[in-house]
């Protein structure tokens, strides 16, 4: 039988107003006196090290960083169900090993007296893989908020059953994004291949169904749809579907196309649904002014399911491993080693002679 979402699932305006401004409240809630300072701290620092070097044009002097991230991507798993063609996951073509994330490393990386979340704010439970493959991570929720912190995941929901759904919103975790890039079986498996709609919308009503049941407002749902040239034309529809069956936000991204330059089956006709124009050549460029800085490498790191620290989503493959780290202190020490201070150094000197950034999105609207 085909999905249908709960008979009293449709949501106002207004209703989906307020559960997005109690989100954003509950996004602030971890800040606690020594986060606060922490956070301000590296927002000062990131504006003292874009101040160029008095009589030396261009030059930046980047001090060592003298605060610790505010936001953590965890990978629970490389592994993917899903076969999506722009993803690394989806393409099998990691060069490093796929594996599931030891609930313990992030226990041990976030807890005891120089546990990351000391200082943390945000913990993201995703990276590279599907998250909800990995049998612990509800698991792995907890930890997070045992420490007190704001914990999120993205899904392509097809491992959520009722059951799941209502370990999921016992976890306490408080984001769920769910990738849903289609109205209808045909245009979703066009990107998400081997993707099935049904599973995606039955997730979604579990989800919501578990939160009712409960009585519980987390976790926030989101839809995320994901937009390219197949699927674009849907997007009126998937608003409409979306106020319909309850999620409590919308929200649509553009496409980070590999190799856009010749031109992209992916693209939108949209300009405002893309990130990439023509150049005066003739050849698609990203839309980006491509400063001298990084905002999001800067107050974040991001860690593989096997404990290796990169700089950012961006480094899907650990290019740029900066150190391997077994628990709190190994991080805090990975944070301030020379290999760290001189890749944040490269960003600020020369970002576009870092191949990972120049096809980047940072200083880029993804959001359409
Ligand atoms: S790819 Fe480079 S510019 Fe982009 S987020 Fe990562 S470090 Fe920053």
């Amino acid at each position: 039988m085909p999905s249908a979402p709960h008979p009293q699932a449709a949501r106002t305006a207004l209703s989906r107003k307020w559960a997005q401004w109690r989100d954003r409240r509950a996004r602030f809630a971890p800040l606690n006196p020594r986060r606060t300072a922490n956070a301000l701290r590296l927002m000062q620092s990131f504006r003292r090290a874009q101040k160029p070097v008095q009589g030396e044009k261009g030059a930046r002097s980047l001090d060592p960083l003298q605060a610790w991230p505010m936001s953590l991507s965890v990978e629970p798993t490389t592994a993917c169900n899903l076969r999506c063609p722009e993803c690394p996951s989806g393409l099998r073509s990691f060069t490093r090993p796929t594996g599931m994330l030891e609930p313990d490393r992030l226990a041990a990386l976030l807890s005891g007296p120089q546990g990351l979340a000391r200082d943390l704010v945000y913990l993201n439970l995703y990276f590279q893989g599907e998250p909800y493959l990995h049998k612990g991570m509800d698991d792995l929720v907890a930890i997070g908020k045992r420490e007190g912190l704001y914990v999120s995941t993205s899904t392509n929901a097809h491992f959520i059953d009722a059951q799941r759904a209502e370990r999921i919103v016992e976890s306490g975790i408080d984001r769920l994004i769910i990738s849903i890039d289609g109205a209808d079986q045909e245009a979703y498996a066009s990107y998400r291949v081997g993707g099935k709609i049904e599973k995606v919308l039955d997730a979604t009503r579990h989800v919501l169904d578990a939160k009712r049941k409960l009585g519980r407002p987390h976790p926030h749902v989101v839809w995320q749809f994901l937009v390219v040239g197949i699927n674009e034309h849907q997007l009126p529809t998937m608003r409409a579907m979306a106020r319909q069956w309850g999620v409590d936000e919308f929200v649509v991204k553009t496409a980070q196309l590999d190799a856009p330059e010749d031109g992209h089956p992916l693209l939108t006709e949209d300009p405002r649904l893309r990130r990439y124009d023509r150049d005066p050549s003739g050849r698609w460029v990203l839309r980006n002014p491509m400063l001298d800085r990084c905002w999001r490498m800067w107050q974040g790191a991001v860690l593989t399911w096997d404990g290796k620290v990169v700089p950012c989503c961006f480094d899907k493959d650990a290019q740029h491993a900066m150190g391997q780290a077994q628990d709190g202190a190994g991080f805090r020490e990975i944070w301030q080693n020379p290999a760290y201070h001189s890749f944040r150094e490269s960003v600020f000197k020369h970002r576009a002679g870092i191949e990972m950034c120049r096809n980047c999105t940072e200083g880029t609207e993804v959001w359409a």
